[in-house]
């Protein structure tokens, strides 16, 4: 089953995506965190995508056809897979649609995680991060001592575009090119809103309702 998560930043797609990766096994494959990844080891990628990323705009749709092209070609896709943060433009969905048109697949459901400006500022700006893929949030979700990771003890760090300057142009880029790709999925019948305002736990009921009425 093949899935993408949509929603604008600070909706909690990365943290539903664990959960459904836990629950289901699809792998998750956040864009986001494949551009960090290259930004921390210095690759070329990387440093091309590093400014765009400070300013809260989006890498060009070229360099995120080629990182989803390579990804969605490794074995663990085959029986399935998790997008969190891409499609992101009316161009990437149509590659990503052509890519698995190739290989005789499509995209089965996009669930469309819905939240207000107002919560989402406040979701992003207390956002804190840790190495090891764990997130917690200042009022929200603080860990058991502050700015230590509860899991691997590392020291937690706010992204520098969860800081209130690149905030606002995150959530503009949003709507101005990622919210075209809700038309997008509901004209091909495939998009599932949930609120995303609800409890974490709340919220991956609803998903896991909306995911069993598929052939895993
Ligand atoms: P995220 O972790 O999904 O919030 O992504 C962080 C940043 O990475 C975004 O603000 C963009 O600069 C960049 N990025 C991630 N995914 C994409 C994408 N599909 N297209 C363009 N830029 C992306």
């Amino acid at each position: 089953m093949n899935i993408i998560l949509l929603g604008p930043p600070g909706a909690g797609k990365g943290t539903q995506a664990k959960k459904i990766q836990e629950h289901y096994k699809f792998p998750h494959i956040s864009t986001g965190d494949i551009l960090r990844e290259n930004i921390n080891n210095n690759t070329g990628l990387g440093l091309k995508a590093k400014s765009y990323m400070a300013r809260g705009e989006l890498v060009p749709d070229e360099l995120l056809i080629t990182i989803i092209k390579d990804r969605l070609s490794k074995k663990d896709c085959q029986n399935g897979f998790m997008l969190d943060g891409y499609p992101r433009t009316i161009p990437q969905a149509d590659a990503l649609q052509m890519i698995l048109t190739e290989s005789g697949e499509m995209v089965d459901v996009v669930l469309n995680i819905f939240v207000d400006d107002e919560e989402l500022i406040k979701r992003l700006s207390g956002r804190r991060m840790c190495k090891c893929g764990a997130s917690y949030h200042v009022i929200f979700n603080p860990p058991a001592q502050e700015d230590v990771c509860n899991l691997c003890k590392g020291k937690l760090y706010q992204r520098d575009d969860d800081k209130p300057e690149t905030i606002r142009n995150r959530l503009n880029v949003y709507k101005k090119q990622t919210q075209p790709l809700i038309n997008y999925y509901s004209n091909k019948k495939i998009l599932k809103t949930i609120d995303g305002s609800k409890d974490i736990h709340q919220i991956f009921e609803e998903i896991k309702e909306e995911l069993d009425k598929y052939d895993q």
